[in-house]
């Protein structure tokens, strides 16, 4: 069987960085930087890039990384560096910036695409967050780890291109092969961070689908876990208003991707393209994102374009 190998190499990437993450949340008073676009990143953000760029390094190192962070931040921030060097402490300084900038690859015919921690924001709020590691190989998401540690009793999904979705448990390892379809759930997960989405036209969408719960809110990839073990049904991530042109980042969603696909899940953008995660690091040719458990995906596609048809402008100046 393909890709077992990758698969089984990024679950012990992501189980390292997880212990480190939950170390940092639990014994360390955490403060964050804030990056250029304004979000924050904190020592577990670094830590966690390190040691995964590492062990993939060391297991792959024909394959470029593209992943979130680099060193630059750290690098003007002495009292940050000396407390991501405390967390790796069988490392030189020189090593950690090297393997958190092992990050800085480009996109090609085979590569990874690293978040070391997918939420940031639900992180120092005690919330949902995951580590996620996808694999993408001629233009097409092979393998994908996402740990949540905040997900029940914390656990990771494990998705391969054709071969199924599994959930494992951090804490027992029990394994389970996952179904989206198994318990039909007709309800809709998004960010917690309203800037995120449009939740007004998110609600208003899977209203007209029949969907009464109010939303599930849940910080990073954990969305797409909720829907591949059928907490939820659908999530969607419409631009937000003020930021129209937003590309989404991708190693936001390729692991969460294929991790709702292998359950029997479907994933595409706003309009119904498939995305395309080899062309940048950011999903240029895609907007929006619609992850659903199958069934209903169609009928959500044609609800976004009827809600848009009905308030483009130049739709209303031709009426
Ligand atoms: P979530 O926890 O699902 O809200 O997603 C967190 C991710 O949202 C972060 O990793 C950012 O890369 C991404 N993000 C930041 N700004 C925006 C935005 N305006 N629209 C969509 N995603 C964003
Ligand atoms: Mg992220």
């Amino acid at each position: 069987m393909q890709y077992i190998y990758e698969a089984d190499i990024a679950i012990a990437a992501a189980k390292q960085a997880t212990i480190l993450c939950k170390h940092v949340q639990h014994s360390i008073q955490l403060t964050s930087l804030e990056k250029l676009d304004q979000s924050p990143v904190t020592i577990a953000d670094f830590g966690s890039q390190a040691i995964i760029c590492r062990f993939l390094a060391e297991h792959f190192p024909q394959d470029a990384i593209v992943a979130e962070e680099s060193s630059a931040l750290l690098r003007q921030s002495p009292t940050q560096f000396s407390a991501v060097q405390k967390l790796i402490p069988d490392a030189t300084p020189d090593q950690i910036l090297d393997w958190i900038d092992l990050g800085q690859g480009k996109v090609g015919e085979r590569f990874w695409t690293l978040d070391p921690i997918d939420g940031t924001k639900g992180f120092l709020r005690n919330q949902q967050y995951a580590i996620a590691i996808a694999l993408i190989e001629s233009g097409e998401v092979k393998v994908g780890v996402l740990s949540c540690p905040a997900f029940e009793e914390g656990c990771l999904f494990v998705a391969i291109r054709g071969q199924g979705t599994r959930r494992i448990s951090l804490e027992t390892g029990a394994s389970r092969a996952l179904s989206a379809l198994d318990a039909p759930n007709f309800r809709l997960a998004e960010s917690v961070e309203t800037s995120h989405g449009d939740p007004e036209l998110q609600r208003r969408i899977a209203r007209s689908i029949g969907f009464t719960t109010p939303s599930l809110q849940m910080d990073s990839q954990a969305k797409y876990g909720a829907i591949a073990s059928s907490h939820a049904g659908l999530y969607m991530r419409l631009p937000w208003k003020e930021k129209p042109n937003y590309r989404e980042n991708i190693w936001d969603h390729a692991a969460g991707a294929i991790i709702v696909e292998e359950a029997g899940g479907q994933v595409t953008d706003m309009d119904g393209n498939p995305l395309n995660f080899s062309a940048s690091a950011q999903l240029i040719e895609n907007r929006g994102i619609i992850a659903s458990s199958g069934e209903i995906h169609a009928a959500v596609l044609a609800s976004i374009a009827q809600q848009m048809s009905q308030t483009t402008p130049d739709n209303q100046q031709g009426e």
